[in-house]
């Protein structure tokens, strides 16, 4: 009696559906501190609201320097905006440092 070669068909190696990529840190990385930025939240200076309007227009200038309290910087930025509360215009200067 002879046994006839079984044949195969489909594939047993087909991989079960993966799960979808999980944000955040993947298992067994290292945590790391990584570096913070200080933002002062800008405030009207008629009536100290910091709430405001989206920011109208943004201007960037290239420009390295280093804040008083030692903060490098690469870029200075403008942004104009409006007060929500009195309606006083006012352009936010911020000081970015872009690696
Ligand atoms: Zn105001």
């Amino acid at each position: 009696m002879s046994k006839a070669p079984i044949k195969t068909t489909g594939t047993a190696t087909q991989k079960p559906a993966r799960p979808a990529k999980r944000p955040g840190r993947p298992k067994g990385a290292a945590t790391q501190t990584l570096p913070t930025a200080d933002v002062q939240l800008s405030r009207c200076r008629k009536c100290d609201s910091t709430a405001r309007t989206k920011y109208l227009r943004t201007t960037e200038t290239a420009h390295t320097g280093q804040l008083p309290n030692g903060q490098p910087y690469t870029h200075i930025v403008r942004r104009w905006t409006t007060c929500s509360d009195c309606g006083q215009a006012r352009v936010d200067l911020t000081h970015e440092n872009r690696v």
